[in-house]
């Protein structure tokens, strides 16, 4: 069986991050890369499911990235997956959701995949519209927020989480998963791992490769980014100074009474 994981490479979450008021976009350069950290757990959740299958199951990891951060993806080949695939060409600068899942979703299907594994969400772009995008263009069904999955009779069964709860669902191969954050903590990469990872393969598709009957890039957007602004500062707060705990309780439920969350 072949598990594919999407990694989008972004930058540092706990770096300062600009966006270029010419070009609208956000800042990449002299920025640390490093891999998407929902994406890391979606590795996990590729790696456990790999383990638990056992045979000749793999993992790919795939990102649509500059050629230039292609040795970041060796981290997620110190972890544990089997080769890496970069999707890297200019022509896709500029590209919006649409066009980015839509080169995507071409690149995946030359890849080829029984299970595809996907973020819930980046640090970046954060609209989290990817993995519908990509199970509309493969015509998958398309699984999300998965706190527990197994591979049985052919089929992906998996615990989804609600707000209330969770949910048992099935689908068949192949799938579209997304992981929740509590199918648990992404594995740190062990020496072994790590000098493993300098012999795995990484292999660059361009655009050449793909036959898409679309443009993508700027010209192929389907959105504009018309305007963007700051949030508003933050205000100082409230300062209270209650007499003992019961007051400093009394204080804070009013409060949230006041704003109606009690
Ligand atoms: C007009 C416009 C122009 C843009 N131009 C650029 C540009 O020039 N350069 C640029 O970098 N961005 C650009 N963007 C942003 C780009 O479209 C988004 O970063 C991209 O669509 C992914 O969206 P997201 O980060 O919200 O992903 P989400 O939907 O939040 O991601 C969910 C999951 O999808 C997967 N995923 C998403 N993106 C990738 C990827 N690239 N590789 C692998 N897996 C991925 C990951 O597993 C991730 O966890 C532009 C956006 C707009 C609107």
């Amino acid at each position: 069986m072949k598990i594919v994981v999407t990694v989008k490479l972004v930058p540092d979450p706990n770096a300062e991050k600009h966006i270029d008021p010419a070009t609208k976009r956000l800042v990449r350069t002299g920025v640390e890369t490093v891999l998407n950290p929902y994406d890391e757990y979606a590795l996990e959740a590729a790696l456990q499911l790999k383990e638990r299958a056992g045979g000749d199951t793999t993992v790919t990891v795939f990102a649509m990235s500059p050629e230039s951060l292609k040795e970041i993806l060796r981290k997620a080949l110190a972890m544990g997956a089997d080769e890496a695939v970069l999707l890297s060409d200019a022509g896709l600068e500029g590209s919006d959701v649409w066009a980015t899942s839509y080169a995507m979703a071409h690149a995946l299907k030359k890849i080829g995949f029984d299970l595809l594994v996907v973020g819930g969400l980046t640090d970046d772009g954060s609209t989290g519209a990817v993995p519908g995008a990509l199970a509309e263009q493969l015509g998958l069904p398309c699984i999300t927020n998965a706190r527990k999955a197994d591979i049985a009779d052919g089929k992906l069964h998996v615990e989804r989480e609600t707000d209330t709860g969770y949910q048992t669902v099935t689908a068949p191969l192949p799938a579209l998963l997304t992981t929740a954050l509590t199918f648990g903590e992404p594995r740190y990469a062990s020496l072994k791992g790590i000098m493993g990872a300098k012999k795995k393969t990484i292999s660059t598709l361009t655009l050449a490769d793909l036959a898409l009957d679309a443009p993508v890039g700027e010209s192929g957007s389907k959105t504009e980014l018309v305007a963007f602004a700051p949030p508003p500062v933050r205000g100082k707060g409230r300062i209270e100074t209650p007499e003992d705990g019961a007051a400093g309780a009394k204080l804070i439920f009013d409060f949230l009474k006041e704003k109606k969350l009690v």
